[in-house]
């Protein structure tokens, strides 16, 4: 049986989407009959995102340079991307920040106002990577083939989008279990 090769990705977002995959639990043995994980910040220390994916899913908003860089790469080698929970979908938290105006703000706001003991701009250029002005969901980015919305969502609703995917169908993204937000 050809595996398929199968990548997540962790952008701007808490870890709550990869830690509700982990909630598969037993049935990530079944999972991993099928599937050859070639990119994962869990369970793999891959560095670079490799060639011919078959299907990606993306955790998080686009919220820096690296971000940005980092999905435009996807993209190009991934057969099927998978906006996967609400900050990939819409931004959700890490978009919160866009409505104080940009960047400078933000930096403002969160390092020198709020820090109470050295207050000073993160600056180590190759090291912390530059903000972009707004956090953007990851369609607005790239073309995305399947949005699976949820804060995080469900260990179920995961598997129900998986097992389709698994055939070679593409899932039914219908009703409040599969569609509802948050
Ligand atoms: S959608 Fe919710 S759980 Fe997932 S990364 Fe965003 S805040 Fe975390």
């Amino acid at each position: 049986m050809t595996k398929i090769r199968f990548a997540t990705v962790w952008l701007a977002g808490c870890s709550g989407c990869h830690m509700s995959f982990l909630d598969l639990d037993e049935w990530l043995l079944e999972l991993a009959q099928h599937v050859d994980v070639v990119y994962s910040p869990v369970g793999s220390d891959i560095k670079e995102y490799p060639d011919n994916v078959d299907v990606c899913w993306v955790e998080g908003g686009v919220a820096n340079e690296d971000n940005l860089e980092l999905i435009h790469q996807v993209r190009a080698k991934t057969k099927l991307l998978v906006s996967f929970g609400d900050c990939a979908v819409t931004a959700n938290v890490p978009g919160m920040r866009n409505m104080l105006g940009g960047v400078e703000p933000v930096l403002k706001r969160a390092y020198l106002e709020l820090g109470d003991v050295t207050p000073q701009l993160p600056d180590e250029p190759g090291i912390v990577p530059p903000l972009l002005d707004q956090v953007r969901p990851v369609h607005e980015i790239v073309n995305v083939d399947l949005f699976i919305p949820g804060c995080p969502p469900s260990a179920d609703r995961i598997k129900a989008t998986l097992e389709p995917l698994l055939r070679g169908e593409m899932p039914q993204m219908v009703g409040r279990e599969m569609i509802k937000f948050g």
